[in-house]
């Protein structure tokens, strides 16, 4: 969403992260339903009981989401997708994916995966709501309430039809699985998705119009439908352009590339320098140990050069070493590979070569050619 999340921890080994406006949200849920909601569900709750319950209620609420995505997240990496990290962002959370789903099975199963955890979970606390003896305490009873209510919400909410939501993605997989056609179905999808957030969008205004001033989050969620419908839409297009290349037929080959021993001074003399690349591999015999680029040589002051070994500044990221048979596609679905720009080939024959984010978009440019001729 074009804003930088904050990474506040790992939970079953995927990465969350929090986008800033997120903690703007706790604020305002805390705020309004300790200013109301609490005040008329209590009779007579201290203010600072009230608000105390509000941060409470916007703590489950963002637990209830994290659980969401997670549902999703487990079953994506039961598909073989990984799952790069967990964002939560004004209404909800986004699993982002290194990769799509490979069937519309998977692509079923990956979307209602999160919807089945809010089920459960606003289903949980409706049953401890009913089991409540009457005598409980009526603070007790509005929280478990609230929490029933915000996850009917959210699930109510995400199974709207409109792609990218889980909705969306559910009727994208039937379109798929009855058309055989990924990009159809995602066209389809896309399409009705556009129509809803224009509709929300509309809707939001009238009803703010109106004086319901919650309607400006509905018209801004259906902004963020049709803008993301639209990448959505792109990111395919570009998938189904480029499968079938393999990283091993676009890479640079052989790669110049520097033994791990050299100082970071002589890699730039004899390097950087004499070849004017801006990354090379670096090996430690003729295993390759991971990346240098300039960024990272940067890093180094200008007094250690000549002492630290560019072995002890290399980039190792595994998403980075990759097969000759790798599909470019999913290449450039790796965000290391999109922050770094360049990643190692390893052939058949153990050799190195390198591809760069560059190589990539040219060959695009040229598919476009292409395409348009
Ligand atoms: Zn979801």
């Amino acid at each position: 969403m074009g804003l930088r999340s904050i990474r506040i921890g790992r939970l079953a080994g995927v990465p969350i992260g929090v986008q800033p406006l997120w903690l703007a949200i706790v604020a305002l849920i805390t705020w309004s339903l300790g200013a109301a909601y609490y005040p008329d569900q209590v009779p007579g709750i201290a203010p600072a009981a009230a608000y105390g319950l509000g941060l409470l209620s916007a703590l489950l609420l963002f637990a209830s989401i994290l659980l969401h995505e997670l549902g999703h997240a487990v079953v994506a990496r039961r598909n073989g997708v990984e799952i790069e990290e967990i964002d939560l962002w004004l209404l909800g959370g986004v699993a982002r994916m290194a990769g799509y789903p490979k069937t519309a099975g998977a692509e079923l199963r990956f979307a209602i995966a999160g919807p089945a955890v809010t089920l459960v979970i606003a289903a949980a606390f409706g049953a401890v709501d009913l089991a409540l003896p009457g005598s409980a305490p009526a603070s007790l009873k509005a929280v478990v309430e609230y929490q029933a209510f915000v996850n009917l919400a959210i699930l109510a909410f995400n199974l709207l039809p409109a792609f990218p939501l889980d909705g969306g993605r559910v009727a994208r997989a039937l379109i798929w699985a009855r058309t055989g056609d990924i990009s159809r179905a995602t066209g389809i999808a896309a399409t009705i998705g556009r129509g809803f957030g224009y509709g929300m969008i509309a809707l939001g205004l009238l009803g703010a119009a109106g004086g319901a001033f919650g309607g400006i989050w509905f018209a801004v969620v259906g902004f963020f439908v049709i803008v993301a419908a639209r990448a959505e839409e792109g990111g395919l297009r570009l998938r189904v352009a480029l499968s079938g290349r393999e990283a091993g037929r676009l890479m640079s080959f052989p790669a110049v590339t520097i033994p791990a021993g050299a100082s970071v001074a002589q890699a730039v003399d004899e390097y950087f320098i004499r070849y004017r690349y801006s990354a090379f591999p670096v090996t430690e015999g003729t295993r390759p140990l991971g990346l240098v680029n300039l960024a990272a040589v940067e890093r180094v002051a200008a007094d250690r050069r000549a002492r630290t070994p560019v072995g002890d500044i290399a980039i190792h990221h595994p998403s980075l070493l990759i097969d000759e048979h790798l599909d470019v596609a999913d290449l450039l679905e790796r965000p290391a590979f999109q922050e770094i720009g360049r990643a190692i080939v390893l052939t058949a024959s153990g050799k190195v070569g390198i591809i760069s984010i560059t190589d990539v978009q040219q060959v695009m440019r040229a598919l476009d050619l292409a395409g348009a001729a």
